[in-house]
C-alpha cells in the first residue's frame, strides 16, 4: 500500500469538496482548448510506470481541469450538485466492489436495492411493482420497449421479431432520442417511432396521439407502445398521463412513463399532480442521478407487475450463477447485465440522510428557484421568455439594444460564460430560435445563486454591447 498516495489523494478530495462550499470565486471550469489540455494531461500510457510524485500530479491535473458540476453556477446539464451522503455511499460501493447479481455476492446491497425499488414503486402507485437499477434512463426506455414488444408478441423472445408484424411506437415529438435508439436495437426501426405533435407548452396532444394510432391501424400496422415524457429535456413539460392512459387502455397498448428527468417530482405532495395518472402506466423510468443529485449513474426502471422483467429478459437456463439458495430473489434475474455496479446504495444513504420530508423540500426548492429565475426574466426589459415555464427549466434569451442576429448573439453570450468559467448553461432551439435553457437541478440552490447567474449573464451582455458601440465609433471615425 502506498501511504503517501493514499493520504495525499484523500486530502485533495477533501479540499475539492470544501472548495465547493466556498465557491463564489472559483470557476466552474478551467477551460482549455483540446490541444492545450492534451499537452497538460499527457493522456498517453508510457512503457514505464510514473513516479509517486508524477502520479499525484495526475490526480491534481484531473481535478483541476474537470468541469465542477457541483459548483452552483453549473446549469448546463439535467444534473448537478454535490451530495455528501450519496458520495459516501458511492465510495463504500467502490471500496467493497460487490456485484449485484446474487444475494450471496452482495447481501446488503441486494436488500437495499429491493427496498429502494419497493419505495420508488410506492411513489409511482404500483402496488405489485417491481424493477431494477440499470445504466440510465436511455437503457430504461429500451427495456420498457422490449417488455412491451415481448408482451405483445411473446414468441419474439425465441423466434425473433418478424417485420411483417410492423409494430409502431408513439412518443412526444420533443421526447428523448433514446426511443429511436431502442427501436433501432429491437429491430423495430426508428422510422416506426411516431413523433406525436405537442402544443406550445411542449405537452403531447392526446387527440393527435389518437389520430396517429388510427392512421397506423388503417395502414394495417400494429400500435404497441406509447411513452409519456415526464419532463421533456428542453421545456421541462409533463405529458398528460391520465388522458394518454385513456387512449392506451382503449387500444390495448403498453404505456411507459419516461421520467428520467422529471420523475423525482413525485417526491413532493405539492407538485406530484404533474404526473397524475402515473399509477396507470405499465412501466416508468426514473433517474435519481438527475434531480435527486445522486452521482451518476443512479437510474431505475419500474414495472407495474411483478415478474414482467424476469419473464422478458432472463427466463432461460442460468443455473450456474443463480442457485436460489436463500429466501430472496437474486436481483440479477431482472437485468440484461450480468456483473452490475451497485447503484442503489448511494441513493439509500442519501434518502436515509435527508428523510422523505427532506427530499420533498429539495425538490420543491428546485421549483421555487426556477420560478424565481422566471420572475427575473419577466421583469428585465432585455430578457425575453421563450416559452411559458412548465417546471424546472426556464427558456429565455437576451435581446440587445442594437439590431443583430439574436441566435449568434446568445450563442456568443453562452460561450463566453462557459469559457470564462463564470457559469455554464446550455441552449436549444424552439423552431429556428436559439434559446438559453436554465435548469434548476441542484437541491441546494439559493436565490443568491440565481442572481449571480443573471449578474454574470447581464454583465457579459453589456460588455458585448459596449464592444459593439465601440466598433461603430471606430467605423465612423
Ligand atoms: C436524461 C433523459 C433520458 C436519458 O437518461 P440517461 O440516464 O441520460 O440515459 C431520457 N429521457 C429524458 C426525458 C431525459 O431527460
Amino acid at each position: 500500500m502506498n501511504e503517501k498516495i493514499l493520504n495525499s489523494t484523500f486530502e485533495k478530495i477533501k479540499s475539492y469538496i470544501r472548495q465547493n462550499e466556498h465557491e463564489e470565486n472559483t470557476p466552474v471550469v478551467n477551460y482549455k482548448e483540446p490541444a492545450q489540455l492534451r499537452n497538460i494531461l499527457s493522456p498517453q500510457i508510457t512503457d514505464d510506470p510514473v513516479t509517486e510524485n508524477e502520479f499525484l500530479q495526475l490526480v491534481n491535473n484531473y481535478l483541476t481541469y474537470a468541469v465542477k458540476t457541483n459548483n452552483k453556477q453549473f446549469f448546463n446539464q439535467l444534473y448537478s450538485g454535490f451530495n455528501l451522503p450519496a458520495f459516501i455511499g458511492d465510495m463504500l460501493t467502490t471500496l467493497t466492489n460487490t456485484s449485484l447479481y446474487t444475494y450471496e455476492a452482495a447481501p446488503a446491497a441486494s436488500l437495499i436495492e429491493a427496498e429502494m425499488i419497493k419505495l420508488m414503486s410506492s411513489y409511482a402507485g404500483y402496488t405489485h411493482g417491481d424493477g431494477t437499477f440499470l445504466t440510465g434512463g436511455s437503457n430504461g426506455n429500451l427495456i420498457a420497449m422490449l417488455s412491451a414488444r415481448n408482451n405483445f408478441l411473446p414468441q419474439s423472445r425465441f423466434q425473433g421479431y418478424n417485420q411483417q408484424e410492423h409494430l409502431v411506437a408513439y412518443v412526444n415529438e420533443q421526447s428523448h432520442y433514446s426511443f429511436d435508439t431502442a427501436a433501432n436495437l429491437l429491430g423495430i426501426g426508428s422510422d416506426n417511432v411516431i413523433k406525436v405533435k405537442a402544443g406550445k407548452d411542449g405537452r403531447m396532444l392526446p387527440q393527435e396521439l389518437e389520430r396517429e394510432i388510427e392512421k397506423t391501424l388503417s395502414m394495417g400496422r400494429k400500435p404497441f407502445f406509447v411513452a409519456a415524457t415526464c419532463s421533456t429535456t428542453l421545456l421541462a413539460a409533463y405529458d398528460p398521463i391520465d388522458e394518454i392512459a385513456d387512449i392506451t387502455q382503449k387500444y390495448g397498448l403498453w404505456l411507459h412513463a419516461d421520467g428520467a428527468f422529471g420523475g423525482s417530482i413525485l417526491l413532493s405532495d405539492k407538485y406530484r399532480d404533474k404526473m397524475k395518472g402515473i399509477e396507470r402506466t405499465d412501466s416508468f423510468s426514473w433517474d435519481a442521478h438527475k434531480l435527486m443529485n445522486i452521482p451518476l449513474v443512479c437510474s431505475v426502471l419500474l414495472v407495474k407487475n411483478k415478474g414482467v422483467l424476469q419473464h422478458n429478459l432472463t427466463d432461460i437456463n442460468t443455473d450456474y450463477i443463480y442457485h436460489d439458495l436463500e429466501d430472496i430473489e437474486d436481483p440479477g434475474k431482472k437485468s440484461i447485465q450480468c456483473g452490475r455496479h451497485v447503484d442503489a446504495v448511494k441513493l439509500w444513504f442519501a434518502w436515509k440522510y435527508y428523510g422523505k420530508q427532506g427530499y420533498a423540500k429539495r425538490i420543491e426548492n428546485l421549483l421555487d428557484m426556477s420560478a424565481y429565475a422566471e420572475e427575473i426574466v419577466k421583469e428585465h426589459p432585455r430578457l425575453e421568455l421563450m416559452a411559458p415555464r412548465q417546471s424546472f427549466n426556464v427558456c429565455f434569451r437576451y435581446v440587445p439594444e442594437f439590431e443583430t442576429d439574436l441566435n449568434e448573439f446568445n450563442l456568443a453570450l453562452r460561450e463566453n460564460l462557459r469559457k470564462s468559467g463564470q457559469s455554464m448553461v446550455n441552449f436549444g432551439f424552439i423552431g429556428k430560435e436559439l434559446t438559453i435553457r436554465l435548469v434548476t437541478s441542484n437541491g441546494e440552490l439559493t436565490k443568491t445563486d440565481i442572481e449571480q447567474f443573471f449578474d454574470n449573464l447581464l454583465s457579459t451582455a453589456h460588455l458585448f454591447e459596449n464592444q459593439f458601440a465601440a466598433e461603430v465609433y471606430e467605423y465612423q471615425k
